[in-house]
């Protein structure tokens, strides 16, 4: 018999459990679908799309050519592909999206009315959320008791599982159209610019945790801070693609362990997998975070609308040097570094007063791992408004954050190059520059690099003030 195995963000063959369980019940039809249908307002964004175009390459190479490519709302696409082939089952692992949790629902049931058997899995998450609950039952709002009191009680994550061996792929070639007539890659060469950048599909995936693993995660727990130290193993897009697993991660850190003697950052690590879960138990459970602030006094902040100042932020010319070299970052790579996302972030919420959807509109369209839930979680953090979120009173400040994390300059001259030869002791705040140093480094403020468009002290002052309006409604 035939099982149809829908590939959505699991795409990879190591450690898929639907994969496995689909080759164990009969041959296997790969099948992915984009789908825009559904989607609403969170279809996937640009970088996004071309990072999956590069993606989808790489897993049907390892498919020997075999996946079936479709694009349309799979409630109607699914059915009919199987009537067409004959197909028993259909399984899948388990998206946690509100809008594909609805979908997923609503094909299932359809599917099982008509005696079709549907099977899902877990391929995505250490621990899914309604696992991890408080003793009452509700669900932890606060990292900390989350992951030790919650994860780290429960059962312990699977065990990575082997590709399937023996898999007999079925291919339906009148049914597929190519990757490229999905038309991920955006028509200009950005695209282009950005995917230079990384190595995309399982076996790039793999080849990052092992040289993370080996390389980056000895002092993973300071490192991680400095954008320009290689203590990251930007694992995120893999991550949120699924040509990795989780738990591969989570036990070649675990692994390491036994040999290695750097258990602190061992133990970082594993928990900034825990925020990953964290951030998507809190969308499972309050399933309007990416568009409501998870603290209702927030419903009453006097965000300000300000283009001008929006498309600075969006372009790198806000004048501050850390922000315009992260903003940089993103539009050139399709990646900020952790720390860097804090500092912009912060910076166009509370010095610029913009509301954070901007941002996480901005995000989600540059970012190549946008997640729903990790990109929704990180603003309402950063904002102050979510459900464990930095204290609202808490606004990094550019200059020392710059002066402290990238002290040598090389992550802040690396993106704004037009600063390359202005002193360390400047750099940050080059409007302190004296004449005869700007001069010296060929700048003019103004002309060759902005002026500042906020006074960061009295934008923190006015952020307060906006602040202490804040209240809930009776
Ligand atoms: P590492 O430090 O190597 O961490 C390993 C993995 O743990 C990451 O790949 C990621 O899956 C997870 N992780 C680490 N930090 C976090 C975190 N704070 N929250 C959730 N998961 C985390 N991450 C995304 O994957 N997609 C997003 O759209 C996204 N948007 C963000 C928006 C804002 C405003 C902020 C502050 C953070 C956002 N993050 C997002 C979280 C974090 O910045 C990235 O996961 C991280 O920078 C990815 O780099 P890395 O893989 O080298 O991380």
């Amino acid at each position: 018999s035939i099982i149809i195995h829908w590939f959505r963000q699991d795409l990879r063959l190591a450690d898929n459990p639907s994969l496995v369980a689909a080759a164990q019940a009969g041959d296997v039809l790969p099948l992915f679908i984009l789908d825009d249908d559904n989607a609403g307002d969170h279809k996937t964004g640009a970088a996004g799309r071309s990072w999956l175009h590069h993606a989808l390459n790489a897993l049907n190479m390892s498919l020997d050519g075999k996946l079936c490519v479709m694009r349309g709302d799979p409630v109607d696409i699914i059915p009919k592909l199987v009537a067409k082939v004959g197909a028993s089952g259909v399984f899948w692992n388990r998206c946690y999206e509100p809008w594909r949790i609805a979908r997923d629902k609503m094909l299932k049931t359809n599917l099982t009315n008509n005696n079709i058997q549907v099977e899902s899995f877990n391929g995505s998450l250490l621990w899914e959320p309604w696992t991890v609950l408080k003793g009452d039952g509700t669900p932890y709002r606060v990292f900390t008791p989350f992951y030790r009191r919650g994860c780290l009680n429960a059962a312990p994550p699977r065990l990575p599982l082997a590709r399937p061996d023996a898999m007999q792929l079925v291919a339906d070639p009148e049914s597929s159209m190519s990757i490229d007539a999905l038309n991920l890659l955006p028509d200009h060469d950005w695209g282009a610019k950005m995917a230079s950048h990384w190595q995309i599909g399982e076996a790039a995936a793999m080849t990052r945790l092992h040289d993370f693993v080996e390389g980056g995660l000895n002092g993973y727990k300071d490192g991680r801070n400095f954008p320009a130290r290689p203590h990251t193993s930007r694992l995120s897009a893999h991550l949120h693609w699924g040509e990795i697993s989780p738990n591969m991660a989570w036990y070649a850190a675990i692994e390491k362990r036994d040999q290695a003697g750097f258990d602190n950052d061992i133990d970082v690590f594993l928990s900034e997998l825990g925020w990953r879960e964290f951030s998507h138990s809190l969308l499972y459970h309050f399933p309007h975070l990416p568009r409501q602030n998870l603290q209702p006094k927030f419903d009453s902040f006097p965000w300000q609308s300000d283009d001008n100042a929006l498309r600075a932020w969006q372009q790198g010319k806000t004048g501050y040097p850390i922000i315009d070299a992260g903003m940089r970052e993103l539009w050139e790579t399709g990646y900020m570094h952790n720390r860097v996302r804090m500092i912009v972030g912060s910076f166009l919420v509370k010095n610029l007063l913009l509301h954070w959807h901007h941002g996480e509109a901005w995000f989600w369209d540059c970012l190549v791992d946008a997640d729903l839930a990790n990109n929704s979680a990180g603003w309402q953090w950063i904002a102050g408004c979510g459900a464990d979120a930095a204290p609202y009173f808490r606004v990094f400040n550019p200059i020392t954050q710059g002066t402290k994390f990238d002290a040598d300059g090389s992550y802040t001259r690396r993106f704004v190059p037009e600063l390359a030869t202005l002193p360390n002791k400047y750099l940050f705040s080059p409007w302190e520059a004296p004449a005869l140093e700007l001069q010296a480094a060929g700048i003019t403020l103004g002309k060759d690099y902005p002026n500042p468009i906020v006074d960061v002290k009295r934008s923190r002052e006015a952020a307060l003030a906006a602040f202490a309006t804040t209240r809930v409604e009776p």
